[in-house]
C-alpha cells in the first residue's frame, strides 16, 4: 500500500498532498509552494514595490518546501492543528525528528545550520 507523506513536515497523510489539503502538522496547504518570492527569500529585496515588480521569480517547489520546512524547523516544529484529533498525544521534539525521516529529512542537519543546538 502506498503510503503519503507531507513534503514539508513529513506527515503521513490519508491521501496524497493535493491542492486544497491543508497539513494538520505543519500548517502548510498544498499549492502555498508555488509563489514564493525569491528576492524576498534571498533577501535582494525587503519589500515587492512596482519598480522591482518586473525583476523577481519564484522558488522551485523543491525550494519552497526547503524554505517551509525551516520555517517550521525555526518556529518549534510545532503541530499546528489538531481538528480532527490527529495529534499524536506526546507530540514532541523527537517524534519529530522522526517524522522527518519519512521524507529522507536529518533534522540534525537543519539545527546544525541554523545554529539553534
Ligand atoms: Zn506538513
Amino acid at each position: 500500500m502506498n503510503k503519503f507523506y507531507c513534503p514539508i513536515c513529513g506527515n503521513q497523510l490519508v491521501e496524497a498532498f493535493s491542492i486544497g489539503d491543508i497539513c494538520s502538522c505543519c500548517g502548510n496547504e498544498c499549492g502555498c509552494d508555488e509563489r514564493i518570492i525569491r528576492e524576498l527569500v534571498d533577501g535582494t529585496y525587503d519589500k515587492i514595490t512596482l519598480d522591482t515588480l518586473n525583476n523577481i521569480s519564484y522558488l522551485t517547489k523543491e525550494e519552497a518546501h526547503e524554505y517551509l520546512r525551516k520555517q517550521w524547523i525555526l518556529q518549534g516544529l510545532n503541530w499546528k492543528y489538531n481538528d480532527c484529533n490527529e495529534k499524536p498525544e506526546a507530540w514532541n521534539f523527537e517524534m519529530a525528528r522522526k517524522q522527518l525521516t519519512n521524507i529522507n529529512i536529518n533534522l540534525d542537519d537543519y539545527l546544525d545550520n541554523n545554529g539553534t543546538k
